[in-house]
């Protein structure tokens, strides 16, 4: 389909599922990341790199062997990337570095959406000592958000400040990292959108989602959203407004809040494929990781690619994280869903640790009671399941 060789920066579940659509297509992937990462599992190459996608000599080796290079992870070394850019004038490298610039540290992302007049929750950078703390207290009130500005993920790098009390705490919590606040956001619930954007810079979305966190990690998320039509036009028309503003090509995840007031506002963007986005591969016409191998290297997204695969599609997916309270609790709930109709399992090769994102359970059905019904069999061994 296309001679290009991909490089991949990061080998954890997102390149796996990278490397599944690409493979469908005969593209060739090579992937960054330690010895046996999970993309490389999957793909019998002698030509992947065993490091770091944060390490400059690693970045430097895998892209002397390939024609684009993209990521799984923003978490990368955004100087080196533009070196190699400089050093391999044929080399594309998506999404832009300079993009992955703006996304890496999230208090610079909130300021470039602002810019951009693109609606955030209120921020403001602190330095990491009590009295510029406190004073964040006083202009946000409680409970207010600490988070660090760099290498976050699953919430590891967010401190939820109930009041002037804890704030000796969240300091010791985040201490060594560079911080910024965050006003709380009173939302009813959480959305996010799937956005690919062209070499051109068209950005096409898929649904609206709706995602359920539990201790900061995704748990489950609903496809599409159950929210008012109007709310669900406005998510997406909001995303494809932000993601136009990022230079590059690739899908992106735009994560929202959906305030009682109806007012929505973006938390977060990532420029790469995201957990919101894995029912994609079950429920829409094309998976947000095709989508995103079609858009880098510049093969045809035609109309209607990122629709739901029919109009009375509806799709739960449920993140199976790693959990140690009985003997493979994780494998049991994976187990029922092998035997419910129109649930697919996706295990990502990953040892097990609690809270650890292992794989995830797609259930797709033609109502949202359906999945539901499904989803409450897959978690429940006593909840009956009527096929
Ligand atoms: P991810 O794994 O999505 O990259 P992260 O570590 O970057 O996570 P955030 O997305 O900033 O963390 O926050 C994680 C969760 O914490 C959000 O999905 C939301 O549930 C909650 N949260 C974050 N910011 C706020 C806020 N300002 N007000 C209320 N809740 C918040
Ligand atoms: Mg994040
Ligand atoms: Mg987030």
């Amino acid at each position: 389909m296309d001679q290009r060789t991909v490089g991949i920066l990061g080998g954890g579940q997102l390149g796996r599922m990278i490397v599944e659509a690409a493979h469908r297509l005969n593209v060739k992937t090579i992937i960054l990341d330690a010895e046996n990462s999970p993309a490389k599992q999957i793909n019998a190459l002698s030509e992947h790199v065993n490091g770091s996608f944060a390490k400059p000599e690693d970045i430097k080796k895998i892209a002397a062997l390939c024609d684009v290079l993209t990521v799984e992870i923003e978490h990368v070394d955004v100087p080196t990337l533009k070196q190699v850019q400089r050093d391999y004038p044929n080399l594309k490298i998506y999404p832009d570095p300079d993009t992955i610039k703006l996304i890496q540290d999230k208090f610079v992302q909130k300021e470039y959406l602002i810019q951009n007049k693109i609606s955030v929750a209120k921020s403001v950078a602190v330095d990491s000592d009590l009295e510029s703390l406190s004073n964040v207290g006083s202009e946000f009130g409680y409970p207010f958000m600490l988070k660090s500005r760099t290498l976050a993920y699953d919430g590891r790098g967010n401190f939820v400040v109930k009041s002037k009390d804890s704030l000796q705490e969240a300091l010791e919590v985040l201490k060594d990292r560079p911080l910024y606040a965050e006003k709380w956001a009173p939302f009813v619930k959480e959305l996010a959108v799937m956005v690919v954007r062209s070499p051109e810079g068209k950005v096409f979305s898929y649904t609206t989602v709706e995602t359920i966190h539990q201790d900061n990690i995704c748990h489950l998320c609903y496809a599409p959203a159950r929210v008012p039509d109007s709310v669900q036009l406005k998510a997406k028309l909001l995303a494809e407004h932000a993601i136009a503003a990022f230079p590059g090509a690739g899908i992106f995840g735009v994560e929202m809040f959906y305030l009682e007031d109806g007012e929505l506002l973006i938390n977060e963007i990532a420029p790469r494929p995201h957990n919101s986005g894995h029912y994609t591969i079950d429920a829409c016409v094309t998976s947000q990781f095709e989508a995103h191998v079609r858009s880098i290297l510049n093969l045809p997204l035609p109309e209607g690619f990122s629709a739901l695969s029919t109009a009375s599609t509806n799709a739960i997916m449920l993140n199976v994280l790693g959990d140690h309270t009985e003997k493979n609790k994780e494998l049991q709930i994976c187990e029922r869903a092998l035997s419910t109709p129109s649930a697919s399992v996706y295990l990502y090769g990953k040892e097990s640790r609690p809270q650890r994102k292992m794989g995830h359970i797609n259930i797709v059905g033609s109502s949202m009671d359906e999945c539901e019904r499904k989803l409450q069999y897959i978690l429940h061994a006593d909840a009956a399941y009527e096929h």
